[in-house]
């Protein structure tokens, strides 16, 4: 065979990635399980480059180079599963099956190492960056092993977005299922951004009094800023919108309740197993569901509340400005917390993840991308092994600065009765990190008391019981 490349599922993203693959010059093998599709990309596509169109998983795989290369872009689960099964047993040792889905990390463990034993290198492979992403160069985080890398990482380089420095949106991430774990948690700090951008928008519009066009004018004046992202820019164009039925602006008219397809939930779940606090994550997954409880919301809607006090028109400036600041400084702890997570699950799965490099290929690409993912790569690159992006002495001079607007805003919030759940949970993480003393000797004292759990001390060494229920003296070495 000729083609450096297959790709086996031709909806929109293996479509469009297919498309990247010979734009870029490379001969992509194409396939999917209904033809017709395949047949479309051929004549709607043909001219952008060379298709070898398949009508089976057998003459794609005879059609292709070695080592052979399949992409896999068909809906995750069970579908992952069967096609797999249909490609492996056409392949040979040392060749790869590339899963560019959206796999939960523990299904490409699985299946990792089930193709191992049959000599198949299997790269679970995040991909972001949507439909337009997968066309014009999408932000990529290929899992499996390095010797798979060394021949598809080019390819992938080839196709990904670029940084503004020039370099490339892909990293061999780690093995198994290291890509798509980072995948996963990128779209965790995704939930977390468009949540504190949505509580912004929302503090904005109920206690600065500004109108949907005009939030927009502030979210485009953001995004010249340290704020300039995809996500703050597309926020603004939708804020911007009137729909052109009613006349209404169009966030006044789409229902208020979010959905998911559950990597926001995965991230909390797994965030839950390893231990690792990531409270503004989790606010994000927990108000999309508060707000699909349709039925909990009308019954609680007479719930006594504050009367809003309306700002004046210079109050609200200046409450503007304060609210950049609160979301500058919760958008540094949601990502200290996703970069948290990265490096416990690099620990707990072996995969040594260089968080620099994760940093630096969301620059480009992804849906989160933004011009602070800059200065998170420099923070890594100056301090390799930093426990925490609030270690850097640039992201803590920031918060520092934005702390007495952020507590302001917080506090606002709370006393005109607005939910800011993302707000308050960065900052609540924040001051807990920075408190000389948590109340958790408290919470040891009540575990001692009603389940003889025991504790430790500050001034010796040991482990320790009061006897709660007797003289209370101390025993313990
Ligand atoms: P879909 O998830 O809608 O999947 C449709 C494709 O899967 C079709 O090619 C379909 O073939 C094929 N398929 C489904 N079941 C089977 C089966 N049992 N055997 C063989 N083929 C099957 O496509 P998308 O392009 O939206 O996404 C592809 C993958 O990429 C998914 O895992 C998705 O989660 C992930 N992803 C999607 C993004 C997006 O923005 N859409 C972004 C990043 C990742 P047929 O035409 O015959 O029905």
């Amino acid at each position: 065979g000729t083609a450096q490349i297959g790709v086996t599922g031709l909806a929109v993203m293996g479509r469009n990635l297919a498309r990247n693959f010979a734009r870029n010059g490379y001969t992509v093998a194409v396939h999917n399980r209904t033809a017709a599709k395949t047949e479309e990309l051929v004549s709607d596509f043909g001219d952008e480059g060379a298709f070898l169109p398949a009508t089976t998983p057998e003459e794609l795989v005879e059609s292709l180079e070695r080592p052979r290369r399949v992409l896999v872009m068909v809906k995750a689960g069970a579908p992952t599963d069967a096609v797999i099964e249909e490609f492996a047993p056409l392949l040979e040792k040392g060749d790869m099956i590339i899963d560019g889905g959206n796999a939960h990390f523990e299904d490409t463990r699985r299946r990792e190492q089930a193709l191992r034993e049959r000599g198949i290198h299997f790269v679970g492979t995040g991909v972001s960056g949507g439909e337009e992403g997968a066309l014009h160069g999408p932000s990529i985080m290929p899992g499996g092993s390095a010797e798979s890398y060394d021949s598809l990482g080019p390819m992938l380089g080839k196709i990904s977005a670029k940084a503004e420095d020039g370099t490339p949106c892909v990293t061999h991430v780690g093995p198994d299922g290291a890509g798509h774990f980072v995948k996963m948690v990128h779209n965790g700090i995704e939930y977390a951004d468009m949540q504190l951008i949505g509580e912004a928008y929302q503090l904005l519009r109920e206690v600065g009094g500004y109108s949907p066009a005009e939030i927009a004018g502030i979210f485009r004046t953001w995004n010249t800023g340290r704020l300039d992202s995809y996500l703050i820019e597309i926020t603004a164009e939708v804020l911007a919108h009137t729909d052109a039925a009613t006349g209404e602006p169009f966030v006044d008219v789409v229902l208020d309740q979010a959905e998911q397809k559950g990597t926001g939930r995965w991230t909390v779940q797994s965030a839950l197993d390893l231990g690792v606090p990531v409270s503004g994550i989790a606010e994000a997954v927990f108000a999309r569901a508060v707000s699909g409880h349709a039925d909990l919301r009308k019954t609680s809607r007479h719930l006594a509340g504050p009367t809003p006090r309306k700002l004046s028109e210079d109050e609200a400036a200046t409450f503007a400005d304060q609210v950049e600041q609160a979301l500058y400084a919760s958008k540094i702890v949601a990502y200290t917390q996703g970069f948290h997570q990265i490096a416990v699950g690099s620990e707990q799965y072996g995969w040594n993840i260089d968080l620099g490099r994760i940093a630096a290929i969301w620059r480009a690409g992804c849906i989160i991308r933004a011009a602070f993912l800059d200065r998170v790569t420099r923070a890594y690159d100056a301090q390799p092994g930093m426990v925490s992006l609030l270690a850097d002495q640039g992201f803590a001079d920031e918060t520092a600065a934005a702390q007495d607007d952020w507590r302001a805003v917080v506090a606002t919030a709370v006393t005109n009765g607005v939910p800011t759940p993302g707000f308050a949970a960065t900052l609540a993480y924040y001051d807990s990190l920075r408190a000389p003393r948590l109340p958790a000797a408290l919470t040891q004292g009540q575990r001692d008391y009603f389940g003889a759990h025991t504790y430790h001390r500050t001034d010796r060494p040991g482990t320790f019981h009061t006897l709660w229920g007797g003289d209370r003296s101390e025993t313990g070495s």
